[in-house]
């Protein structure tokens, strides 16, 4: 098949920086996650929460490096409305653009007072194989997702999933996953390949293999030419990011890519893309201009002195981080 991108002009392909903001999760059974280890250890969600000064240095950075935010995560139940909406509104301040959230099942009144700072909303779908969802993820019923869904169409916010290959499912099962995009008008999807966390019974597994991983990007592109493809290749699988792309990727993710900022593995997702024939939007690479009197700056009643200043230590410390 021709790329897809390459037939649609498109030029670059870009990294989403997925901004985690919760160590918290009240169902915290789901069989992959991190999550399912810590959730007895962590009984208080205001306390697991990661402060606000770090989530919006993160995502200043996103908009220096060049990079989009995938989306703002917490576990379920880490956020009230009100704390939601709060930390909504500041990031889309910081970062100047509407962006993705994918934090549970969000109800109509949440959804309501978020929309006006997103994009659209995550369902975090990860399987549509019955069987599967039954045995690793009990508590996230489709239904409810499919649910949210509906109601974020009253608010004209787009949809997007996440799908995680390598939990039992087979590729046997893409019309389940053709049919379920199709069913709720999806925009975009994020393909993850499984990554074994220590704890959960996936801890020996190898994580799928990358031609099965490619092949549900591949089917997806030949069914969806305009849905976006993100695929998320973690460090293990950076030197097969031009394959996933030839297969109809037009985004990347899963990347610890200020901890790694400028690194062997960061300048091989550069020559990868390269090598598929795009380039990469923004850098992973050249640590960016940072005018620090531009957060001293921000007319916003939310950011007082004490929150800028610490942004600004905070964006410091990462710039430390990238720059070792
Ligand atoms: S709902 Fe999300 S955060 Fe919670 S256990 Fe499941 S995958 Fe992990």
């Amino acid at each position: 098949m021709e790329n897809i991108l390459i037939k649609q002009k498109t030029k670059t392909i870009h990294f989403e920086r997925a901004i985690f903001t919760s160590w918290y999760c009240n169902l915290g059974d789901c069989a992959y996650c991190y999550m399912s280890t810590q959730k007895s250890k962590i009984s208080e969600p205001e306390k697991a929460r990661r402060s606000i000064a770090s989530i919006l240095a993160e995502a200043y950075l996103c908009k220096k490096l060049g990079w989009k935010i995938g989306f703002l995560s917490a576990g379920y139940g880490s956020y009230t409305a009100e704390s939601i909406l709060e930390l909504c509104k500041n990031v889309y301040e910081i970062y100047g653009e509407k962006f993705w959230l994918n934090i549970g099942v969000l109800n109509e009144k949440t959804i309501e007072k978020v929309s006006p700072y997103l994009k659209g909303v995550c369902g975090a779908v990860e399987t549509v194989n019955d069987d599967v969802r039954k045995k690793v993820i009990p508590n996230k019923h489709l239904a409810s997702i499919e649910e949210m869904y509906r109601i974020c169409e009253k608010f004209n916010l787009k949809k997007s999933m996440t799908f995680i290959v390598g939990l039992g499912e087979q590729i046997d099962d893409f019309p389940l996953l053709k049919d379920f995009i199709i069913r709720n008008n999806i925009k975009k999807i994020i393909f993850y390949a499984l990554n074994p966390i220590e704890g959960t019974i996936f801890e020996n597994s190898k994580g799928p293999e990358i031609n099965y991983f490619i092949e549900w990007i591949r089917k997806t592109r030949e069914n969806f030419p305009n849905i976006d493809i993100v695929a998320g290749h973690w460090v293990n699988r950076v030197n097969y990011i031009h394959l996933m792309i030839d297969a109809g990727a037009n985004a990347i993710t899963k990347f610890p890519a200020i901890k790694l900022f400028n690194s062997m593995h960061a300048k091989n997702i550069e020559k990868e893309i390269k090598t598929a024939g795009f380039e990469l939007q923004g850098t992973f690479t050249k640590i960016p201009d940072i005018d620090y009197d531009e957060i001293k700056h921000i007319k916003n009643r939310n950011f007082d002195d004490k929150l800028k200043n610490d942004i600004i230590k905070k964006v410091k410390q990462y710039i430390r981080t990238m720059n070792r």
